[in-house]
């Protein structure tokens, strides 16, 4: 068994916001099939519109319709792309200015080698499938044949349309008399994953857990009870070795009802989050507080560990399902004082 324990981690978040009214305007053209930049004063079109003037900071209020036809000005390859990127494949990321812009624009180029890329070459858009008001309303760039710049003609309106061979692009433009609403919010998933690497000492309080057992260590200076084990104490800096196995019963320090739905509860609302100080510890643990209404549960509340189903538990705190009210008397203030 090796020394410590490790595990892959992964924090994310739904990251909701609201466009305004330029960016806004720029989606609702990706999810309708054409690109809209916007004028500054200078004269110059931008893609995507800059919200505000760079020179005067007044709202961008000129849009202007450019093509889906463009120029690379510069590239990089990236060859072995990681989780999220537009492709699972290498491919290039491009900047692009499209016919009628005067800067360029960021996305993938499909292509399968960087022999195929070069300054200057012609793409154009690639219209995702479906089309919901993102920036991968465009799944990327494509080369565009020197055939296709013939027969395409020499650019003007028609180039910013879906291209007919997206039958299901081409075929929600047609679809229905009523425009859809504008695009006014954009929901992105934000999301790391890493592997954690738990220290010896957390490593004895996960190991304590797969065991049914809460585990923390004594300082040997001023006998505070840490758990998790820290290490070393966090008063003091005393490296802690003495192992000490908790009681599975404690006191509710404070807590708080839960009355907002969250991007991956797991218990409907409301419920409680508390801090439970374990008898023998000096620091409390956060945990759930079960079995008992919301608005009954108290300060000084004396609860204990409930365990899921052996066959569930990991080496993971959530192995202890919830606290319960043990049904004995509240414990005095004086006890706990000193750990809120
Ligand atoms: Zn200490």
């Amino acid at each position: 068994m090796s020394r410590t324990l490790q595990a892959p981690v992964t924090v994310a978040f739904d990251y909701t916001r609201s466009t305004g009214p330029v960016i806004g305007r720029f989606l609702t053209g990706l999810r309708d099939g054409h690109v809209v930049g916007g004028r500054t004063s200078a004269g110059a079109v931008v893609v995507p519109p800059l919200e505000f003037d760079p020179v005067t900071h007044e709202p961008t209020t000129d849009f202007v319709e450019v093509s889906s036809v463009g120029t690379v000005t510069s590239w990089t390859w990236v060859p072995e792309p990681v989780k999220d990127q537009p492709f699972d494949r290498p491919f290039a990321f491009a900047l692009v200015t499209l016919d009628g812009a005067d800067v360029p624009f960021l996305h993938a180029l499909d292509v399968s080698s960087p022999d195929e890329v070069t300054t200057g070459m012609r793409v154009r858009v690639r219209w995702a499938a479906e089309r919901t008001g993102h920036i991968n309303d465009i799944a990327c760039f494509e080369p565009v044949a020197a055939l296709d710049e013939v027969e395409g003609g020499a650019g003007g309106p028609d180039r910013a349309r879906p291209q007919p061979r997206n039958e299901a692009a081409t075929e929600q433009s047609r679809s229905g008399d009523v425009p859809a609403a504008p695009v006014t919010g954009v929901v992105t998933r934000v999301s790391l994953d890493y592997d954690y690497a738990a220290s010896p000492e957390e490593s004895l309080f996960y190991r304590g857990l797969n065991e049914g057992r809460i585990m923390g260590q004594r300082c040997p200076t001023c006998q505070k009870v840490y758990i998790p084990p820290r290490s070393a104490c966090p008063a003091d800096g005393t490296p802690t070795e003495e192992e000490v196995e908790l009681s599975q019963t404690g006191t509710v320090t404070t807590f708080c009802i839960v009355n907002v739905p969250f991007l991956g509860q797991k218990i409907t609302p409301p419920y409680v989050s508390a801090y439970v100080l374990l008898d023998g510890a000096d620091i409390a643990v956060l945990h759930l507080i079960l079995g008992v209404p919301a608005d009954e549960v108290r300060m000084g509340m004396r609860v204990k560990a409930v365990w899921k189903p052996r066959d569930e538990w990991t080496f993971s705190l959530e192995n202890i399902d919830h606290f319960a009210p043990t049904g004995e008397p509240d414990a005095e203030f004086d006890t706990y004082k000193q750990h809120l």
